[in-house]
């Protein structure tokens, strides 16, 4: 079974094929770091997240990159009512949405580029793109000539002619026509600028995505994400940069998530029907809200209410509750055989696992995917306690704590697992070397302290095994 994802240049569902054998090069629009990120941005920087992690699990290598736009109008208007440089402002929404993304689960992107780091990059780009007849310079602008690039509108299914019947004529001598849009913007008095060809300047917003994801992912992309919003005009606009200039695909697959929404609206800044996750956060865990916005197939709208999220923390606390206690009984249970109706449920979990698979194969149905880790909760609750055989109780939680890594959540275990496991390494690794130098006393002494902390060691030709005492608490 392969990965099928809705790819919105072709409308349909389409079989994950990447260009290089189980390697993936995704990139994901990322914030404009200006304030704290909503729960609508959260809602879209966790389908990045989970379409990772899914990834990976099925084994493939993901690179990811995921942008900051760290230079913007709303950031030099914000700056300027808090009396802050751009740059101090941006820089430090950059921490902000650090520190939120890790409370969500959001693991960090392989690189998080920004734009003032790649104004050089983009300024040969746009270049680039002049002397291919694409873009031309006005009045210390420069503007995409979209007329020039035949495919454009073949994202968003627009038609260059509708596109320019529609627009409005706009008064103005600077652009050759009312479509075109900039890549670079003269600098107005008190704004940050850069020298370049045109006179000082900023670049526009589009043109930052096409350069910063081929830098590092090359120049076409396996995998290109954002909202449902960026379809038009921003990653159309990419497209025809980047194709423009290369004259290749500038990405195979497009993937975008549908809008977080507040009474049928989108949760967006500037309609004020926004809830930052750092607010949030004094309510709800991070792993709450990500489980609420995962309830959801990505393509579906979520609706956000306070109802909706106390439900989904509700239904997290059944799963967590399921597996410390199916966890705690393991604990306490005999190792014995199974039984006919336990033998029944070890081959049903993995069917479990597999029906999991199904529904994320089917572009990355993250509903149905929950909905099955709660049969493994209801077939568990119905036959498992602390008589159980002990290994269909670790069993279960395995499959439970591996299936839910996949979403992100019951998570706080697997870090501290993780930490365990990597400190007990470490331990055994220093206590190799004190027998490598026939320190007997400090080998034993490691041996016994770890031993009354529940920690049995086995020293085989193999090198030190190591598992856990039966131990009641
Ligand atoms: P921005 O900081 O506005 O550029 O947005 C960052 C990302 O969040 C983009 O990929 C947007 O498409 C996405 N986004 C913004 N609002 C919503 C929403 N209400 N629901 C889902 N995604 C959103
Ligand atoms: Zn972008």
């Amino acid at each position: 079974m392969a990965i099928r994802l809705y790819n919105t240049l072709t409308r349909r569902k389409e079989e994950f094929k990447p260009q290089e054998d189980m390697k993936v090069r995704m990139y994901g629009c990322g914030p404009t770091t200006y304030d704290f990120f909503h729960l609508g941005n959260a809602r879209t920087f966790v389908l990045y997240d989970v379409l990772r992690r899914y990834l990976k699990y099925r084994g493939y290598e993901v690179t990811f990159v995921q942008n900051f736009t760290d230079v913007d109008d709303k950031i030099i208007n914000r700056a300027l009512e808090e009396g802050l440089s751009a740059k101090d402002l941006s820089e430090r929404y950059i921490r902000e949405y650090y520190q939120d993304a890790k409370d969500l689960g959001i693991l960090e992107a392989d690189v998080h580029p920004k734009v003032t780091d790649h104004i050089e990059g983009i300024i040969q780009y746009i270049e680039g793109l002049i002397a291919k007849g694409y873009a031309y310079e006005s009045d210390g602008d420069v503007y995409f000539s979209v007329e020039q690039f035949a495919e454009y509108g073949k994202l968003s299914h627009r038609n260059i002619k509708d596109l320019l019947a529609g627009a409005r004529v706009e008064v103005t001598e600077i652009k050759r026509s009312p479509a075109d849009f900039v890549l670079w913007k003269k600098a107005k008095e008190g704004e940050p600028f850069w020298d370049s060809p045109w006179g000082r300047g900023r670049p526009g917003w589009h043109i930052e995505c096409s350069v910063m994801s081929q830098k590092y992912l090359g120049e076409t992309l396996d995998i290109h994400a954002g909202g449902t919003d960026l379809v038009f005009p921003h990653h159309e606009n990419e497209i025809a940069q980047s194709e423009a200039l290369t004259g290749k695909p500038f990405a195979n697959l497009w993937v975008h998530g549908a809008f977080l929404n507040v009474d049928g609206e989108k949760m967006a800044k500037s309609e004020g029907n926004f809830f930052t996750v750092r607010q949030l956060l004094e309510k709800y865990s991070g792993e709450e809200l990500r489980f609420f916005l995962i309830s959801a197939q990505y393509r579906h709208p979520l609706n956000y209410n306070a109802e909706n999220l106390k439900m989904a923390a509700a239904s997290l606390k059944r799963l967590h509750d399921a597996k410390d206690n199916f966890a705690y009984w393991s604990k306490i249970a005999l190792e014995r055989e199974l039984d006919g109706k336990e033998k029944e449920l070890l081959a049903k979990l993995k069917s479990f696992e597999e029906r999991f698979i199904q529904v994320m194969d089917d572009d990355l149905n993250t509903a149905d995917a929950i909905a099955v880790l709660f049969e493994i909760v209801r077939e568990g609750y119905a036959i498992l306690n602390e008589q159980s055989a002990k290994s269909l109780l670790l069993e279960t939680v395995e499959v439970l704590k591996r299936l839910s890594a996949i979403l992100g959540i019951l998570r706080e275990d697997e870090r501290i697992d993780g930490d365990f496991d990597s400190l007990l390494e470490l331990v055994l690794d220093l206590r190799n070397d004190a027998r490598n130098r026939r320190d007997w006393a400090m080998a034993d002494k490691v041996r016994d302290k770890l031993l009354a902390m529940g920690i049995v060691l086995e020293d085989t030709n193999s090198g030190t095994k190591w598992k856990k005492t039966q131990r009641l608490d």
